[in-house]
């Protein structure tokens, strides 16, 4: 009998691989292993709607209980893979237990990002990426009245958000000098900024946390300046260090991540990446890139079942991703770095508009806040790697009539 593929990791990227298998009509074995103990599930509202508790823990999972045996995947919660043995093609569990494979996908994520601070591991600190961190934040904030957020990032600035829905005072800390500045531009992040702020956040930019304070427990933060912070409760929100340990220990190329080439394929042709672990070059951007959105986890999840099946379907996407926040909604199409010139639709003062960003009169991105249309249209034109005339961009009807005729 076949061993089939193994899938190390059940969350986004995983489930993809292990659904487009199926759905491509792959009849050997799939082995879906996930060391959390719930089944897969969308991480998305855990910084949101969860949080927030506007979203039951019910609305979290991304298949019904029943969909796993129906599709024949076995779905196996709650194991952790140790170790993976190319030579003998197998992997072992920390148990000790060995499962072969023919065909193995990486699919494990990575760890929210821990700093190196004095009282980074006293009770009262948090950190967010799993459902079990989603809760424990939330029954700390249950009991708590102030939030210091070390960290203006995306899942930094979502949870403030939350926050101040469920009536906490909240403060932020942003080394750089703007929120987002990793990922967004600066009229952007500053846009954001300004948001916050109207909602009550004491967002403080440029600002460098040198402890977390506390005895026994998390009481606050000191700044670089010795200024103190008062807080209930402490989330490091500084990002995410992908999961590359198996890969590593296993001989696998990897630099910020698993080296994957355009089916997902690592440095063994047996052994996939994908998702926020896999990095891989990008014909778009023409460098390597590492993404870490919903869509890179179900696109990747599907390029490797493809190739396992044997299809040619080369996966050079034109990354996007979502963040929401109070009422609004930001949809960024492309990545904005090497951009040379903006263009400006729509009236930030007004709470809906788009910021495209252009390199070499080619449009890479596309920042739209509270603009679906300008968002949809934007990415046609990145994938088409369209030269639209920046001034008709401001309409974009025109600019998407224009680029179809
Ligand atoms: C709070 C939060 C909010 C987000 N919001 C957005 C958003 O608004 N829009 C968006 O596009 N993206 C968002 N993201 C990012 C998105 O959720 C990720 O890009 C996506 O989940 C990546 O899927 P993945 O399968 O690669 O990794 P994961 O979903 O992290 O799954 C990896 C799984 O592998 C498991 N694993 C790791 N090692 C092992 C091992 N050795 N053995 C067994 N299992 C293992 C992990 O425990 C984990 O369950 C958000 C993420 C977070 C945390």
């Amino acid at each position: 009998m076949t061993a089939g593929t193994v899938i190390i990791g059940a969350g986004q990227a995983g489930l993809s691989a292990a659904e487009a298998l199926r759905k491509r009509g792959y009849d050997a074995p799939v082995t879906l292993i996930g060391d959390e103990l719930a089944p897969p599930y969308q991480r998305p509202p855990l910084s949101k709607g969860y949080l927030s508790r506007e979203l039951p823990a019910d609305r979290l999972w991304l298949k019904p209980e029943s969909y796993y045996a129906g599709a024949a995947i076995d779905l196996r919660p709650g194991v952790r893979i140790a170790r993976i043995d190319r030579a003998a093609r197998c992997v072992v569990t920390t148990q000790g237990e060995l499962i072969a494979f023919d065909h193995l996908i990486l699919a494990t994520g990575g760890a929210a990002r821990r700093l190196p601070l004095p009282g980074a591991d006293l009770p009262g600190v948090h950190v967010l990426r799993s459902l079990a961190h989603a809760d424990a934040l939330s029954d700390a904030l249950a009991q708590a009245r102030s939030l210091a957020i070390i960290g203006a990032g995306y899942i930094g600035l979502e949870v403030a958000a939350s926050a101040r829905k469920r009536g906490l005072e909240v403060t932020v800390l942003e080394a750089a000098d703007r929120p987002m500045s990793r990922t967004a531009s600066p009229l952007l992040g500053g846009w954001f900024g300004a948001l916050h702020r109207g909602y009550g956040v004491d967002l403080q930019v440029s600002t460098g946390v040198a402890a977390i304070t506390g005895s026994h427990r998390a009481d606050g933060v000191r700044l670089m300046d010795g200024e103190r912070i008062e807080a209930d409760v402490v989330l490091i929100a500084a990002g995410l260090t992908p999961g590359v340990e198996l890969a590593e220990d296993a001989g696998l190329a990897c630099a910020d991540g698993i080296l994957v080439d355009a089916h997902a394929r690592t440095s063994d042709p047996g052994i996939y990446a994908i998702g926020d672990v896999a990095r891989f070059d990008s014909a778009l951007y023409g460098r390597s890139i590492r993404l870490e959105s919903v869509q890179n986890a179900i696109e990747q999840g599907r390029a490797a079942a493809a190739a396992i099946c044997g299809a040619r379907a080369p996966y050079d996407p034109v990354p996007w991703f979502w963040s929401d926040q109070y009422a609004i909604k930001l949809q960024i199409a492309g990545l904005i770095d090497g951009a040379d010139r903006m263009v400006r639709r729509g009236d930030p003062e007004e709470g809906a508009f788009a910021l495209f960003h252009f390199r070499n009169d080619v449009l890479i991105a596309c920042e739209a806040v509270n603009a679906a249309p300008e968002f949809m249209a934007a990415q046609r034109l990145i994938a088409a790697r369209a030269r639209p005339d920046p001034d008709r961009l401001r309409d974009v009807t025109v600019a998407m009539r224009a680029f179809l005729s």
